[in-house]
């Protein structure tokens, strides 16, 4: 559920117009709304009561500060990927203490950082980088708290780029290895074994494959709780969101009307399958949810440059391109586009929906039906708030896209659209082409 809908004709986040935003603020520009993130935190931590949960967001899906001050001021920690977002934590004002660090690249001044800040836990991935916590904490002289990954070998039945638990991935050790690679941890004067961890993969919508892998390595976190006394077991992100219906899912109704059977997952019913198998544990269990705290959260907003008419196909040509949102062109994704201003008495238009980018692939919808709009009308990309943004470049020197947070009536700019000269602020001519 979320906050975007249409009050009267036009579409609104939250109690703001979001035409107010484009006008303001120009396009294309990132709209959040707060109260959508609040709620999918609260009722995440809610679907797990009865459990010690510590929820670490992983903010790679949208690492604005405004975005990571707020959920800290909800409670949550942090799942970080590298010492550029441990920094984000830092300038946040929000907690690294109870945070986390991924990823199966960790440079020695990434863990010196971390380590100086005190993280909770290093998520490891392999051994050669057991060594390498090792020698950084021994140098300055203090223990390295880790997990390892393990992968628990289940098909998430995801894209098979954001497919992560499989064992023919570059993500953790195969369960097989683990009890081998934690008693080679334990052999490190300078690493504590903390917890365990595990990450399937993104954008899962059932419960199944969460609980084949919370099934497979509870008994492992048992065991390594008696023989190390570790204290958490991290079960990772992945909770899906809805693409499709992604205006109609903002309301309870939809999710009402979902036959059981095929109703997308909700924290509910993932807390109601997971919280027995994990309670048993005793152990502290952290969550590292991204695209489920921010994607239904954000809007992308765009404007119609030409609506070009070819032979027998039309092409909706907007001034938001793969580099502000490159999830169509990298993962096939679905994004739904709602006209700002509902007009019920227009036709219907069939068109390919696209950015101004010379590649085929600046493609965010083929032959999409939506309402017939022209030059200088807007339109709002839903489900955008995670790894829009955050996967944004600057190719074709397209200034990165402003963001905007809303709560409630109220809005502000969050992160100014970028200027042509700091994009070519670090550039230089060398004294040889002088
Ligand atoms: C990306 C990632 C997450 C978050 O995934 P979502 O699908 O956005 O919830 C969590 N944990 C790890 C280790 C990740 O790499």
């Amino acid at each position: 559920m979320h906050h975007f809908r249409y009050t009267g004709p036009n579409l609104h986040c939250e109690s703001v117009d979001l035409a107010e935003v484009a006008r303001l603020y120009g396009t294309p520009t990132y709209v959040y709304s707060a109260a959508t993130m609040a709620d999918n935190y609260t009722r995440l931590a809610l679907g797990l009561t009865g459990l010690d949960v510590q929820l670490c967001y992983a903010m790679k899906a949208n690492s604005n500060i405004a975005v990571l001050r707020h959920f800290a001021n909800l409670g949550a920690a942090f799942d970080l990927v590298s010492g550029g977002e441990l920094r984000r934590v830092l300038v946040a004002g929000a907690d690294v203490k109870r945070s986390v660090f991924a990823g199966v690249g960790k440079t020695e001044a990434e863990i010196k950082l971390a380590l100086e800040n005190e993280i909770f836990s290093f998520h490891v991935e392999s051994e050669p980088e057991l060594a390498r916590l090792n020698h950084v904490a021994g140098k300055l002289g203090v223990k390295a708290p880790i997990a390892i990954r393990i992968n628990p070998d289940v098909d998430a039945h995801t894209h098979a780029k954001i497919t992560t638990g499989k064992s023919d991935n570059k993500f953790g050790i195969p369960l097989k290895f683990a009890a081998a690679a934690y008693e080679a941890a334990s052999k490190y004067p300078n690493l504590q074994l903390k917890g365990v961890q595990m990450h399937i993969g993104s954008q899962l919508t059932e419960v199944g494959p969460f609980v084949e892998a919370v099934e497979k390595v509870a008994p492992f976190a048992a065991e390594l709780k008696a023989k190390y006394g570790i204290t958490y077991f991290s079960i990772g992100g992945g909770i899906g969101i809805v693409y499709k219906d992604a205006l109609a899912s903002g309301a309870a109704a939809w999710w009402d009307a979902q036959p059981a059977g095929s109703r997308p997952l909700t924290p509910e019913a993932y807390g109601a399958a997971l919280v027995p198998l994990l309670k048993p544990l005793g152990l502290k269990i952290l969550l590292e949810p991204g695209r489920f705290m921010v994607g239904n959260a954000g809007v992308l907003l765009a404007r119609v440059e030409h609506l070009k008419r070819g032979a027998g196909k039309n092409f909706l040509i907007v001034d938001a391109a793969m580099n502000d949102l490159v999830r169509p062109a990298m993962y096939e994704s679905y994004h739904e586009i709602v006209p700002l201003q509902r007009d019920t008495s227009r036709r219907a238009l069939v068109a390919d929906v696209v950015g101004p980018i010379c590649e085929s692939g600046d493609c965010f919808a083929k032959d999409r039906s939506l309402q017939e709009v022209g030059e200088g009308e807007l339109l709002a990309f839903m489900s955008a708030g995670a790894y829009g943004y955050a996967m944004a470049s600057r190719y074709n020197t397209r200034s990165m896209a402003a963001e905007v947070l809303v709560k409630g009536s109220a809005f502000e700019l969050i992160n100014a659209r970028e200027s042509f000269e700091q994009i070519v602020a670090g550039e230089k001519i060398p004294a040889f082409l002088k």
